[in-house]
């Protein structure tokens, strides 16, 4: 049994990631600011007897004693939220990093972070491997999340190096699935949330952007086979779904999954808004014999089943 803390703990990855953890076992700690996360989102496991949840801003230090383990997932992720307070955002990255990275030096622990293909920006190479040094734009609107996290990259790499700490970099690729939150803003929710309440769906610019969906259980699967890999796998390593679909391709998809009647309406794209992204996952596949396993289709119709539910 390890002592793992989860930050972000309480958003939509992270309470995937708490069920994973304590399931096998482990003694699980989320800690979340509740920023865009949610007690809901937690609820099946609050009363066990191996989790716990902390409220507190990873931008200041804390000190857990005993850590095993410590995988960082607080920042919001959604373009609505991280341009909220793009300072707050830039500091959950940065110095939540650095708190972590510092929890982890003291305890002794291995850390994982939760980075995101928006290293790569509006990536010229396609598909993007993890040698690809990206195209960020760093003064747009993007910025205080594309380059928050690229910062806290580094500070991982170089916690490693001068440190020797055990690290673990993920890149993760837009993920999807039950308990995003229905007022997320991302294209999955949205679609899903307007088709169901018979809203027009909202494309921004033409829907030609593509993006690549991972379902939630195949990216929790990945973060855990990355974090018991051998030391040596420090990453970064992609994990993400390679099917890639239009905006427009997406939207007609959750019109015939809902039997919904909605209409498309657009909207002015967004600025730095990436045109294409999809990952290269032959490092998941090669190091952790990973590979997603829940197609497009199926992951929209359980994501589908689970807003039913909720709104
Ligand atoms: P989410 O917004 O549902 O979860 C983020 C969680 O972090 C929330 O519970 C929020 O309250 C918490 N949080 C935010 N700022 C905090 C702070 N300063 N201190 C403590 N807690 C804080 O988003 P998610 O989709 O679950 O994303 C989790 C992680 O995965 C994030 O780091 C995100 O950047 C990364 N990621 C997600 C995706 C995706 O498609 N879902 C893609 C790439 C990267
Ligand atoms: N998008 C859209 N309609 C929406 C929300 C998003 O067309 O209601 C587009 C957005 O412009 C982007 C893509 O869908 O091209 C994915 O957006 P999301 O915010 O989910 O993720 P990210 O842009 O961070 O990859």
């Amino acid at each position: 049994m390890k002592k793992i803390l989860v930050t972000g703990g309480a958003g939509f990855l992270g309470s995937h990631l708490c069920d994973r953890l304590t399931a096998q076992g482990h003694r699980v700690i989320a800690l979340d600011s509740f920023f865009t996360g949610n007690r809901r989102n937690v609820q099946q496991l609050l009363g066990h007897p191996n989790f716990e949840v902390i409220e507190h801003d990873v931008v200041d230090p804390i000190h857990i004693d005993g850590l095993d383990e410590i995988y960082n997932l607080a920042c919001p992720a959604s373009p609505v939220h991280y341009q909220h307070d793009p300072v707050h955002t830039m500091k959950t990255s940065v110095l939540g990093a650095l708190n972590m990275l510092e929890l982890a030096r003291k305890s002794n622990a291995k850390i994982f972070q939760a980075s995101t293909s928006e290293v790569y920006g509006d990536p010229i190479v396609h598909p993007q491997p993890e040698g690809y040094w990206g195209h960020v734009n760093p003064i747009g609107i993007r910025s205080c999340y594309d380059e928050g996290k690229r910062a806290a990259e580094t500070l991982f790499f170089d916690y490693h190096r001068q440190h020797k700490l055990r690290i673990r970099v993920v890149r993760i690729f837009n993920t999807y699935g039950p308990r995003m939150a229905a007022d997320d803003g991302r294209v999955v929710s949205n679609f899903i949330v307007q088709a169901l309440q018979g809203k027009d769906l909202t494309v921004y610019g033409e829907g030609s952007q593509t993006r690549s969906f991972c379902y939630a259980d195949d990216l929790v699967e990945g973060f855990i086979r990355l974090m018991n890999a051998d030391d040596a796998v420090t990453g970064p390593v992609n994990i993400g779904n390679p099917g890639e679909f239009t905006m427009l391709e997406l939207a007609e998809r959750v019109l015939r999954l809902t039997g919904s009647q909605s209409k498309l309406i657009h909207f002015p794209l967004p600025e730095d808004d990436p045109k294409q992204r999809r990952p290269d996952i032959s490092k998941a596949k090669e190091l952790l014999g990973w590979v997603p396993t829940v197609a497009l289709e199926e992951g929209l119709a359980r994501t589908i089943a689970y807003f039913k539910t909720v709104l």
